[in-house]
């Protein structure tokens, strides 16, 4: 809004594959796949395809009550089927701050039907980025995000977000009794992509198995295959979450969609035949019908071009291209080696938003991200040769 204010906005036209165009006509490579969820690549009739005659059908009618479009039913089978944790029961929402808001209530529920309505508090960790929404805005770690709104929930607590020590002595001081979930992204996005220090996701996914916290994995940007080589990171890492949040590559963003593995442990309570209990959470586009068609055309794209296997690609790829330019003076540190994700981290943080300016004039579309960082995250489809012209652009911006 600012930047339109000032008339200083770049204006986007179209997109196809892995570059986007602006209103000149000038052609730029996306090196961040939009706001990490292309990850099918720009402009893919096919998907284009499942929308308008998902549309013509039936475009949406409603999930509540026991009312279902057929193609919500298919995705969430669909879904269920690549779960990280086999049974998980499927939870569709219209983005991801809707996943990580439906995590949150339902854990919160989860222990009130345990009878043990004292665990409340959640913890997150500094530098994590789990949506804008009230319960996600405050489990955030980027200062700017969190700052100016007072307490949003009070039930919330954060520990440094590398240490698993941290996470036990703080679930120590506030009594696991009164701890509810602990969210986490297995590689922290929006806040720098940060990939885990080794085992750490091992060690705080124990800590909280022996305290009784519920795990929420969030996989909004990881999910779908930018893990590389599996659909998700919980898989990769080996760590059956309670929850996993997603949405993003869910539809590679061409429609809005999102939804929450939620694992057999917690969602039995209210499947069970005799549970009798009735969840009371939903949304108006809640399994949005078109957006469902969409989803199930994109997961048979990424199925049927091997593209799990293109994100693993990108993770060697980016790291042999990128890491050297580690060495530039400018960059004190490139970030690397957890699937199609990377981050440029300059010495000076407050350079960042001027590299991805100069970037933009050399041909790239990207932005800073975390603290003085710049994202990488593109298309799975982006070729061996792109990503050198992306390395390439990136030393020559850097001067
Ligand atoms: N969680 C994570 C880890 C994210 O990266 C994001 C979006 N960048 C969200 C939640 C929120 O998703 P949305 O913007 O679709 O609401």
């Amino acid at each position: 809004m600012g930047a339109v204010e000032r008339g200083g906005e770049f204006v986007v036209t179209r997109a196809e594959g892995v570059h986007v165009y602006d209103d000149k006509g000038n052609r730029y490579l996306d090196a961040t796949a939009g706001l990490w969820f292309a990850n099918v690549g720009h402009g893919r009739r096919e998907l284009a395809d499942a929308a308008a005659e998902q549309m013509t059908k039936l475009a949406h009618y409603s999930t509540f009550g026991d009312y279902v479009p057929d193609v919500t039913l298919q995705l969430a089978e669909r879904l269920a089927g690549i779960a990280p944790v086999p049974g998980s029961k499927i939870f569709l929402t219209s983005g991801g701050s809707d996943s990580v808001e439906t995590a949150a209530k339902i854990a919160r529920r989860y222990w009130v039907e345990m009878e043990q309505p004292s665990r409340r508090i959640i913890i997150g960790r500094q530098k994590a980025y789990h949506g804008m929404h009230y319960a996600g805005t405050s489990l955030g770690g980027i200062p700017g995000n969190t700052e100016g709104y007072g307490e949003l929930i009070e039930d919330q607590a954060h520990v440094v977000w590398d240490d698993p020590e941290d996470l036990r002595a703080t679930i120590e001081r506030l009594g696991a009794d009164n701890v509810a979930a602990f969210f986490c992204e297995p590689v922290i996005g929006a806040g720098g992509v940060y990939p885990p220090p080794e085992d750490y996701l091992t060690a705080v996914r124990k800590i909280c198995t022996e305290n009784e916290v519920l795990f929420v994995a969030d996989e909004v940007v990881t999910g779908y295959g930018r893990i590389g080589g599996s659909w998700f990171a919980s898989t990769r890492f080996g760590l059956e979450p309670d929850f996993v949040t997603t949405a993003k590559g869910l539809t590679s963003g061409y429609l809005p969609m999102g939804a929450v593995f939620v694992a057999p442990k917690v969602a039995e309570l209210f499947f069970a035949p005799d549970a009798g209990r009735w969840l009371r959470h939903g949304y108006t586009y809640s399994g949005h019908a078109a957006a469902a068609a969409v989803a199930l055309a994109n997961l048979d794209l990424i199925e049927q071009e091997g593209l799990l296997e293109d994100a693993a690609r990108l993770e060697t790829t980016l790291q042999t291209r990128l890491s050297p330019i580690a060495e530039h003076e400018r960059v004190s540190e490139v970030r690397s080696g957890t699937g199609a994700l990377a981050a440029v981290q300059l010495t000076e943080p407050s350079e960042a938003a001027g590299l991805a300016a100069s970037l933009r004039q050399h041909g790239v579309a990207t932005r800073a991200v975390g603290a003085g960082g710049i994202q990488i995250s593109p298309a799975f489809v982006m070729t061996d040769a792109q990503v050198d012209e992306l390395g390439t652009a990136i030393e020559t911006a850097l001067g």
